[in-house]
């Protein structure tokens, strides 16, 4: 007998067709069915869940998990809301996700490169003006968290011939990028970046990490990429550097509250680019191979994939 897999999510209607026809294409080994459609004793004998951002409480109905396999990357609500369940953790680490962000990195990291705010605002008031060039080795970039995807990213910028810093909790080396650490290199990377891209994790070493204090550290008219999560940077902080002055333009693709009300301010402000938490979306085919790979060999041998270090919080 396949064994049954619930597939724990808050994704629309449309997405989990999608993913359900991935299943059964590519894991034909698995019975992978939404959690609403198992009997208790399913519930009950369920070894692993598959989840794409589930209300956590709701995996508290499978009481015999050994892990739960993520489809996102991040994780931060499974870590924070079920710190009492003994089960482990698996985010999502397919390659093709770290591809996906670095490409939005590079996209936007150019589209601010290349002045694309201040065209658009000239556009708008139908003014023919041109602003100097500046070429990209005279471009300084800093990339916030060197892991599956702040890594890549940061190599595609030095491939394009952006001078790259980043920045990680422990000391890293990704070739062409000047690495940094620690309280002190954070200071350092802030203050020589005219752009900052936040690739880190969500946890209680990152929330609210860029504040006023730190975005003051940033050159004066730096600009802001958050891919990572909202509450990574302080958004009463950020619009009153790009109020003041002090930054020149936000992309953020991550907000506190998602979707981003109707009636938030941020998207109406001039220095604002608002993306809907699109940067990297999973792709099915490639994340239902690692998904598909990491269960045969549990059920075939019991070997749990690589798991988040709940302590840690990433
Ligand atoms: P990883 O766990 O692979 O990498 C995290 C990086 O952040 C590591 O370099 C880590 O340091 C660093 N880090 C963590 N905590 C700290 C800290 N307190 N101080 C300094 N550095 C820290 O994560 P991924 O690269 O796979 O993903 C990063 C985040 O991107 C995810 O958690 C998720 O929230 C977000 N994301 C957003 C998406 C979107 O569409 N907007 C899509 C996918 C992910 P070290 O190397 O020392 O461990």
């Amino acid at each position: 007998m396949r064994p049954i897999i619930p597939f724990v999510t808050r994704i629309s209607a449309e997405e989990q067709a999608t993913w359900h026809a991935t299943f059964r294409a590519r894991m034909p080994d698995f019975d992978v069915r939404p959690l609403a459609d198992l009997s208790d004793a399913d519930c009950r004998d369920a070894k692993v869940a598959i989840v794409a951002n589930p209300e956590p409480a709701e995996l508290r109905r499978l009481p015999s998990l050994v892990f739960v396999q993520s489809l996102w990357a991040g994780v931060e609500r499974l870590v924070s809301e079920l710190e009492d369940q003994p089960f482990a953790i698996v985010r999502m680490t397919d390659p093709q996700l770290a591809e996906t962000m670095a490409e939005a990195v590079l996209t936007f990291v150019l589209y601010l490169h290349r002045d694309g705010p201040a065209y658009r605002a000239q556009q708008i008031r139908h003014v023919w003006s041109e602003r100097p060039y500046r070429p990209a080795r005279e471009r300084r970039i800093g990339v916030l968290g060197l892991g599956n995807l702040g890594a890549l990213a940061a190599t595609r910028l030095v491939a394009n011939g952006f001078p790259v810093e980043g920045w990680s909790r422990t000391p890293k080396a990704v070739a062409g990028v000047s690495c940094h650490s620690g309280e002190d290199g954070l200071d350092r990377v802030l203050s020589r970046s005219d752009i900052v891209v936040v690739l880190l994790p969500l946890t209680s070493g990152t929330r609210a990490l860029l504040d006023a204090r730190r975005l003051a550290r940033l050159p004066s008219g730096a600009a802001l990429i958050n891919f990572a999560r909202g509450p990574i940077v302080d958004t009463e902080a950020l619009v009153a550097a790009l109020d003041d002055g002090h930054l020149g333009h936000a992309v953020l693709d991550v907000f506190a509250r998602e979707p981003l009300p109707a009636d938030d301010p941020l998207w109406d402000h001039p220095g604002v680019t608002i993306l809907p938490h699109v940067s990297a979306p999973t792709t099915p085919e490639t994340a239902t191979r690692l998904v598909a790979e990491n269960l045969h060999r549990f059920f075939a041998t019991g070997m749990i994939p690589e798991a988040v270090d709940r302590d840690r919080g990433y």
